[in-house]
């Protein structure tokens, strides 16, 4: 990683936002030859912090999320080459039980039936933001700037130019790219105008570690409430975590209650499938709603991760969705677009132009199906448990659910918990994206 250029040269491409997904995307894109400079509202993390749920630093606050990664996340994260210093901290999901609280049925997903031993691995959040961030600093080809903040945009044609506001950072940056991946409320988005789906789903998840009195062998819960899902995630040292979604109104109490209740009311709520709760780590929550961008790409520009999509963690698909959104845009960057095969026989003009209309547009194209189903899945699921309406209601008193999840809804089930969704990108194949130019 290079250092702060106080001039800085016009770059090929500019992430906004250094999160997972931009960090994500630093790591995917660092290869391929391009000039990237990546620019992050928050300072640096101060070393420090080895903890799966404590933050990474003293500057960060706790982290207790556990993020269930698909198998193709999984094959993404080891080609930008962040897997490594991960491992150790992933426990495999080697199955999923659906259940419905208060009534009979159960649905059983099996990695077996699509011939796979696991459906992909469960990893602390803060780990996952450790592993992106070292395996960014050994890489060449991208300037970080941080802490700064992208105040303006503006459209020139051949580019995009963002205002910059910092302390010793340049106060423009001229890029032929802009990828936002600037979170839920992504500020680029506002200032384009995009417009946005939202939802408020009315519900908090409160997110905890806990250890269970049975061994969890792998297997990862999803028990559907009417205030939305209850899940276990299976993490090394036998621990696991909880997703536990609760209606807004109820979530103070929850988090301030003494860890025994909320130990014996998380036991009540898990229905006793892994005994009794005890340990409880540190509590935090999230409050829960949708927001869809409703253009992906404006101009030169590129809503990524939260920014494009902001999703119920029911089904666990935030995180996925976005990697795979990285992982389509480097393959569309890279020396060997197979999302555009004709894009060898471009000028080579429009072939150094990171932000080519048909680049973005091969972009785009490839990213639609997923992107429509992903979002479309897990709304669904929100609102099939959460529903009171009379038919919904009735079907799911009658025990009906687990059947009627049955065929087509299962079958989408298990793929989405896989994350091969075709076009499947590059990188979840295990294939090697190669530089557009040489670095
Ligand atoms: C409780 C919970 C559980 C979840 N579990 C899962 C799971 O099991 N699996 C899964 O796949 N996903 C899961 N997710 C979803 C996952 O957390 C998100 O998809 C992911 O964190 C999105 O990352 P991001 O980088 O897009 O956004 P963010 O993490 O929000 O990053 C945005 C970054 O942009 C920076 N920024 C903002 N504005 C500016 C600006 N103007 N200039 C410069 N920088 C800026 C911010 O500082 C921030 O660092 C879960 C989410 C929740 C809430």
């Amino acid at each position: 990683m290079t250092g702060i250029d106080a001039s800085h040269e016009p770059v090929d491409i500019a992430i906004v936002g250094g999160g997972l997904v931009g960090t994500a995307l630093a790591c995917a894109l660092a290869p391929l030859g391009w000039r990237i400079t990546l620019v992050e509202a928050s300072p640096a993390p101060a070393p420090g912090g080895q903890g799966d749920e404590a933050p990474d630093a003293d500057n960060l606050p706790p982290d207790p999320r556990c993020f269930a990664l698909a198998d193709a996340s999984c094959r993404i994260l080891q080609g930008l080459g962040a897997w490594p210093e991960l491992a150790s901290h992933a426990s495999p999901i080697r199955d999923i039980l659906v259940t419905e609280l208060g009534r009979p049925g159960r649905v059983h997903l099996d990695p077996a039936e699509l011939g796979m031993a696991a459906f992909g691995q469960v990893v602390p959040a803060p780990a996952l933001g450790r592993a992106l961030a070292a395996r960014l600093e050994t890489l060449d080809g991208v300037t970080v700037i941080r802490p700064a903040r992208v105040t303006g945009t503006r459209q020139t044609g051949e580019g995009v130019v963002l205002d910059i506001e910092g302390e010793k950072t340049p106060a423009r940056l001229e890029a032929s790219l802009v990828v936002a991946a600037d979170g839920a409320d992504s500020p680029l988005r506002e200032a384009l105008d995009v417009p946005v789906r939202r939802r408020d789903y009315g519900q908090v998840a409160i997110v905890c570690h806990v250890t269970p009195e049975h061994a969890h062998g792998g297997r990862a819960f999803e028990r559907m409430t009417d205030t939305g899902p209850f899940a276990m995630l299976p993490l090394p040292g036998g621990r696991v975590g909880l997703v536990w979604c609760v209606e807004t109104p109820d979530a103070q109490a929850l988090m301030d209650a003494p860890d025994d209740d909320f130990l014996e009311r998380a036991t009540r709520r898990s229905g006793g499938v892994l005994g009794q709760f005890s340990e409880a780590g540190v509590r935090r929550c999230w409050p829960l709603s949708l927001a869809v961008a409703g253009q992906d790409v404006v101009g030169r520009v590129i809503f990524m991760g939260n920014a494009a999509h902001t999703i119920h963690p029911a089904g666990a698909q935030g995180f996925n969705l976005g990697l795979r959104d990285v992982a389509a845009l480097a393959e569309v960057l890279s020396g060997n677009p197979a999302l555009d095969r004709g894009a060898t026989a471009r000028e080579p003009g429009e072939w150094l132009d990171a932000g080519a209309a048909w680049r973005l547009e091969a972009y785009a194209r490839a990213r639609r199906a997923d992107r429509e189903a992903t979002v479309a899945l897990t709304d669904g699921l929100v609102g099939l448990f959460s529903s009171r309406l009379g038919p919904v209601r009735a079907l799911r008193s009658a025990g009906l659910l687990a059947h009627a999840m049955a065929p087509p809804l299962r079958r989408r089930l298990v793929s989405a918990a896989m994350g091969y969704r075709a076009p499947v990108p590059a990188l979840a194949l295990g294939q090697r994206l190669e530089p557009v130019r040489a670095t």
